[in-house]
């Protein structure tokens, strides 16, 4: 089936979709971008995907390339037309089109939309059973990591050396050596006394989705959780260890650099909290 994309104002094919060279995404990275999940064809917890994308467009100075509510009827216009079942939708919003220049256009441009969605398969059963490994390595990104921007060069150096070394997830250590967060996943610990941490909002990471939603069912559940950064230290004495993100849901993390976390097993805790978290957003157990 030819997949169809919404690229400047019409559906396309997605292997038609053509963007200009001096559009500021391209040149300069100068724009954000959202992933959404869906289930049984429908955007999970798309408010709380289209306020970020807000924030980031504010932060950033950009302007919405149309209403709010108009976006949304895209994103499950594109969700549709491609048949899409089980999988996410990618938005990208770029400042637009206008002769090379650091500065902002002069006049103001029109703002480039891109809207795909795609497919994604369960994740594979070895993976949930077993619970993934990761490596560490420092952050080196810049000092708003809360903005969702397209600048991803850190983040896919570390992936990359994720995959290279066998791992599915690369953490990024700041220089006082606490972890900030994944490559593409929000971090999370379950100390030796019990006690959930994870970093709290601020320039630092991405205000992830799935983590304001396990935090939520963390608050339902009566468990005890600290905003704090940890150490990686502390991640290496820690009981257990998770990661959180659309695509992974809550995902137990068995292993760091090589060393198990707790006695080498997805965490009961970690699994509890995946099994909520899917409740919570009206989806099956997977
Ligand atoms: N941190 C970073 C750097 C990310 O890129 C992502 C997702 O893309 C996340 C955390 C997880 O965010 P979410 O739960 O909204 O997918």
């Amino acid at each position: 089936m030819t997949q169809i994309a919404y690229l400047n104002g019409r559906y396309v094919p997605r292997a038609q979709a053509r963007v200009r060279t001096e559009d500021r995404g391209y040149q300069f990275g100068d724009g954000v971008y959202e992933v959404i999940p869906v289930h049984a064809g429908r955007l999970i917890a798309a408010e709380r995907h289209f306020d970020r994308l807000g924030r980031s467009l504010g932060e950033l100075r950009i302007a919405w390339p149309m209403k709010r509510a108009a976006l949304e009827i895209i994103a499950r216009e594109v969700i549709a037309r491609n048949g899409i079942q089980q999988g996410g939708v990618y938005i990208q919003v770029t400042r637009g089109v206008a002769p090379r220049d650091h500065k902002f256009p002069q006049n103001p441009v029109t703002p480039g939309l891109f809207v795909s969605a795609k497919r994604t398969r369960p994740m594979p059963a070895a993976l949930l059973r077993d619970g993934a490994a990761i490596i560490t390595v420092p952050d080196q990104r810049w000092g708003r990591c809360d903005i969702k921007s397209l600048n991803l060069l850190p983040n896919v150096l570390a992936k990359q050396a994720a995959a290279e070394q066998g791992a599915h997830e690369a953490w990024l250590v700041d220089k006082d050596g606490n972890v900030t967060e994944g490559s593409s996943t929000s971090a999370w610990i379950v100390t030796a006394e019990g006690v959930l941490a994870t970093r709290p909002n601020g320039n630092e990471i991405l205000p992830g989705v799935t983590r304001a939603i396990v935090v939520d069912v963390v608050h339902d559940l009566g468990l005890k959780l600290e905003l704090r950064p940890f150490s990686l230290a502390e991640a290496h004495r820690a009981r257990e260890a998770f990661l959180t993100s659309t695509n992974n849901y809550v995902l137990p993390i068995t292993r760091i650099d090589g060393r198990p976390v707790g006695d080498g097993k997805p965490g009961p805790t970690a699994q509890r909290l995946r099994a909520a978290y899917l409740a919570a957003t009206d989806r099956p157990p997977s």
